[in-house]
């Protein structure tokens, strides 16, 4: 099982085999639920700023640092970036709004393949766009001893933010690792594309309302439908990526 997406990807990058030692995650949309509180925070936040932007835009700079979406939409509809004030302020107003709504869920499965990997001894290295203090912070509560600040990428350590490989390459550098002996997990096009050119084996979780192509066409080499079928193969796919 997995073993023809895995040689794809080795005979992909020349190289001769995978020894799993950790796995990079991504936060919203695959540790916790909270895309549909981010695409609701995002509208009514841009809405006041005087934008155009449907919840559904939200799945698409999904991925993005708040300031590269903000950049995108003033580019959009006034013909230039975004100053540094409004940056600040549209960003304060969404995170507002987002800590307003009611509490994020933990992803189904998400602890459970944590649990998994921490009897397996592969380490687990956050990635995220993020720099909502909140949900970091929250991450400790429902996943207690799990991530450590060492080996934590947020919105606060990148220049570039996701689609660039770069949060993945931080990962990767924290994580003192090889291509190969890491593998990511991601629900965004943005952010697979991100850990794709990277070069990591990126596994996608479609965990939100695009179609399975989207996230397939972005460069996941492996996809599940959710956090729990995840969980439910994860010896399997250990096994074949530890050969
Ligand atoms: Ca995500």
């Amino acid at each position: 099982m997995f073993e023809k997406e895995r040689d794809k990807y080795l005979n992909r990058h020349g190289f001769e085999g995978m020894h799993l030692k950790a796995v990079l995650f991504d936060m919203d949309g695959v540790l916790f639920d909270s895309m549909k509180n981010h695409s609701e925070a995002w509208h009514i936040a841009m809405t006041k700023m005087g934008f155009h932007f449907p919840k559904s835009e939200a799945y698409m700079h999904e991925g993005r640092t708040g300031s590269g979406t903000i950049n995108i939409v003033t580019q959009r509809e006034l013909n230039r970036d975004a100053t540094e004030e409004e940056k600040e302020q549209i960003y304060k107003i969404k995170s507002d709004i987002f800590n307003s709504l009611h509490d994020v869920e933990p992803m189904p499965g998400a602890m459970d393949l944590l649990n998994k990997l921490k009897t397996d001894h592969v380490t687990p290295i956050l990635v995220t766009g993020s720099a909502q203090k909140t949900l970091i912070n929250r991450l400790n509560l429902h996943f207690p001893n799990t991530f450590v600040p060492e080996l934590m990428v947020t919105a606060y350590d990148v220049k570039y933010g996701k689609p660039n490989p770069e949060p993945y390459l931080i990962g990767k550098r924290k994580g003192n690792l090889e291509l190969y002996e890491g593998i990511v997990i991601e629900n965004a096009p943005l952010g697979i594309e991100s850990a794709s050119n990277a070069g990591f084996f990126t596994v996608a979780v479609n965990t939100g309302p695009l179609e399975d192509r989207i996230l397939i066409d972005s460069g996941a080499d492996l996809l599940f439908h959710s956090m729990q079928e995840l969980a439910d193969h994860w010896e399997a796919l250990r096994k074949c990526l530890q050969q």
